[in-house]
């Protein structure tokens, strides 16, 4: 298995690199009658969500993105505890897996217990390790089912009304784990964690770069079979220090045609120039991570002008090695620049980290006053793929 990680996940992992509005929820409160409010004029006339509409365009049937909608109400209660409803959308499931539930699916497979030692990463290096023991545990539908709800939870221990997480099929596939066996499991723990927790989880379909554009179209094959509403978008991945961003151009251009968003990984361990040939060749809809872009004026004024949202994770720049400290993610820099930016943990249970402990950061470690923290925490909403471009 190792070997095949090595050649399926470079230094600083793929994953990490590495990789429901029901309507039938409680009765509106006063607050989800303002949401309406704040909503009103972006809902679909048939009231259906904004991944619906890209399933649409993928059918064939184009929806301007001015259409798509907040995916439905938020049940009561939801996002009143003294904070802005929140969002995440840099989210690697594989890298969101807890310890209590590795070790349950771990027993499952006759696999030793991991301790928290075993997960958590302290640096780069850490990361190959971490991820091994991860998808040794992920080897079933039934995994993938366990792993999603216990996702769900996290979001419901978070307060997180909307989430984007990305996962990598091809990866599990080379592993052993068919997309047709993955997927019933996830797709099930979809339906049945938002009908449990009223969250909302959209996919993005990531793509390991190192594997080459071959994986680029496998992956958007499994999107098509998979043909759900909840699957919004691809996200490219990996190793991106080598020059191997040229030939996923082709497979963004197609993903575009099916009616799918598009992020990419670009500017964690890559200078800006990577950020620029990122740009150039895939025009993401959405970058992750991103914060070499603050060493050229220049690219975070093109980034801010083309409307592109960046999405940080400062903990997790920390702890797999790509900053020194907290303080020199330029998340104040690319906020003044007047980019999109909004806060993500992305591997939740290898950093240790939280949503509202990064939204933390704004103020104490980045100096934005209160109005701006919020502007940061309301971007979520609007550089997600498939909650319509505004808090609900
Ligand atoms: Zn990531």
């Amino acid at each position: 298995m190792r070997r095949t990680l090595q050649r399926a996940f470079p230094p600083r992992n793929v994953f990490v690199q590495p990789v429901g509005r029901d309507g039938t929820g409680p009765q509106p409160s006063r607050v989800l009658a303002r949401r309406r409010k704040l909503c009103h004029g972006r809902r679909g006339q048939d009231g259906q969500d904004a991944s619906r509409g890209a399933v649409r365009q993928m059918h064939g049937v184009q929806m301007a993105a001015s259409e798509a909608t907040w995916p439905g109400e938020l049940p009561a209660g939801l996002g009143d505890a003294g904070h802005p409803p929140r969002a995440e959308l840099h989210l690697h499931l594989e890298g969101a897996v807890g310890l209590a539930t590795l070790n349950r699916l771990g027993a499952r497979h006759g696999l030793p217990k991991l301790a928290e030692s075993d997960l958590r990463i302290a640096c780069w290096a850490d990361s190959q390790r971490a991820f091994e023991h991860v998808l040794a545990r992920l080897r079933t539908g039934q995994d993938w089912f366990d792993a999603t709800l216990a996702l769900f939870d996290r979001l419901a221990a978070e307060d997180i009304a909307y989430a984007e997480a990305s996962i990598m099929p091809v990866v599990h596939a080379e592993l052993g784990l068919p997309f047709a066996a993955l997927w019933p499991g996830l797709r099930d723990a979809l339906a049945q964690g938002e009908a449990a927790t009223g969250r909302r989880l959209r996919l993005l379909f990531a793509v390991p770069r190192n594997a080459g554009a071959a994986a680029g179209f496998a992956t958007l094959d499994c999107v098509q079979a998979a043909n759900h509403p909840a699957v919004v978008g691809i996200d490219l991945a990996g190793e991106e220090r080598a020059d191997t961003i040229l030939p996923f151009a082709p497979v963004f251009a197609e993903a575009r045609r099916l009616g799918l968003k598009t992020a990419a990984h670009a500017g964690e361990f890559g200078g800006p120039e990577r950020v620029a040939q990122t740009l150039a060749a895939l025009a993401p809809d959405r970058l992750h991570h991103g914060i070499a872009a603050a060493a050229d004026p220049g690219l975070l004024r093109q980034i801010a002008a083309a409307g592109i949202g960046v999405d940080v994770s400062p903990r997790s720049n920390l702890a797999f090695g790509a900053v020194g400290s907290l303080a020199a993610v330029p998340v104040a820099a690319m906020v003044a620049a007047g980019i999109r930016v909004s806060l993500s943990t992305d591997d939740p249970a290898l950093v240790g980290n939280t949503l509202p402990g990064e939204i933390l950061l704004l103020g104490d470690t980045y100096g934005l006053d209160a109005t701006a923290a919020r502007a940061v925490e309301e971007n979520a909403w609007r550089n997600a793929f498939g909650a319509g471009g505004a808090a609900p």
